[in-house]
């Protein structure tokens, strides 16, 4: 039986970094599911699909090819065969995915391949309905949040390090418009699983979180 670490909650917590953290300490593979609805978002940008549209994102989800691979220990997303990675953290996306991902057909396919390398190998996998839909009977489950604000402060940091110009007041209000849609859309919401233990990382480091939840693993 593999062991599995679910880790939810919502864009900006410091999750995909808490993940990959524990993942290289456990000697686990890291499941970024975020990726994949990401993959698919791309995929359907790419075929021009209108977002508002939802038959034709149900039919063409249904078309794409996702499939996941390691290399040097990090997780890489194909699409169609074609190493699609790098594409997928812009905005365009992002919002892509965000309206895309609540299509119950992109689910269906994405939470079957999710499942699949679950039952396969010993994950940190993370996104918003790990612990309450992919992998109900995970062996260790985590619901991960900070308040906006301070989700806003560091992705602001994290984008101004890179040299790129934003708003802090925008970027805080794109966080409350994407928790509103995950947390309100009918199909696998986020919420925090009823056995999971909640985490608000406002005020704890990348390093206090792990430990915290390597006490768990260890319990
Ligand atoms: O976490 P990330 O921002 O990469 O996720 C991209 C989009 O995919 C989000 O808007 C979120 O709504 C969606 N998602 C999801 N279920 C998951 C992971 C991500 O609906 N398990």
């Amino acid at each position: 039986m593999s062991y599995q670490i679910a880790i939810d909650g919502p864009a900006g917590a410091g999750k995909s970094t808490i993940a990959k953290e524990l993942a290289k300490r456990l000697g686990f593979i890291y499941v970024d599911t975020g990726a994949m609805y990401r993959a698919m978002a791309l995929y359907l940008l790419r075929e021009g699909v209108p977002m508002d549209d939802s038959g034709k994102i149900s039919a063409a989800s249904q078309r794409a090819d996702i499939t996941i691979a390691y290399k040097d220990g990090l997780q890489q997303v194909l699409l169609d065969g074609e190493n699609v990675t790098t594409f997928l953290r812009t905005e365009e996306v992002g919002n892509m995915a965000s309206v895309s991902s609540a299509n119950p057909d992109v689910r269906k396919k994405l939470v079957e391949l999710q499942q699949n390398l679950a039952n396969r190998e010993n994950v940190v996998m993370d996104g918003r309905d790990i612990g309450t839909c992919v992998l109900p009977n995970a062996d260790v489950k985590v619901y991960l949040t900070a308040s906006a604000s301070c989700r806003a402060k560091r992705r602001y940091e994290e984008l101004t390090a890179k040299g790129e110009t934003c708003d802090l007041g925008v970027i805080e209000a794109d966080i409350e418009k994407r928790d509103h849609q995950d947390m309100t859309r009918e199909h696998s919401p986020l919420r925090q699983a009823e056995d999971a233990v909640f985490l608000d990382s406002s005020k704890m480091t990348i390093r206090e979180v792990v430990e915290r939840i390597l006490v768990l693993v260890e319990r």
